[in-house]
């Protein structure tokens, strides 16, 4: 099961982590996108993360 999925095309998971409680999420973020609009579960506040930013 360590194989990655190619079922979603250009679209991995990625992990992220709500930049407003710190709440860990998988998110299906297309790999076209440099940002991912996404509203936290946990603390229902909403988000325009960026990849690669968090290092
Ligand atoms: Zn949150």
């Amino acid at each position: 099961m360590s194989q990655p999925t190619a079922s979603q095309g250009q679209a991995p998971r990625v992990r992220i982590s709500c930049p407003g409680c710190g709440r860990s999420d998988h998110v299906t973020w297309p790999a076209t996108q440099a940002t991912y609009h996404w509203k936290c579960f946990n603390c229902h506040k909403e988000f325009d993360l960026e990849k690669g930013a968090g290092h």
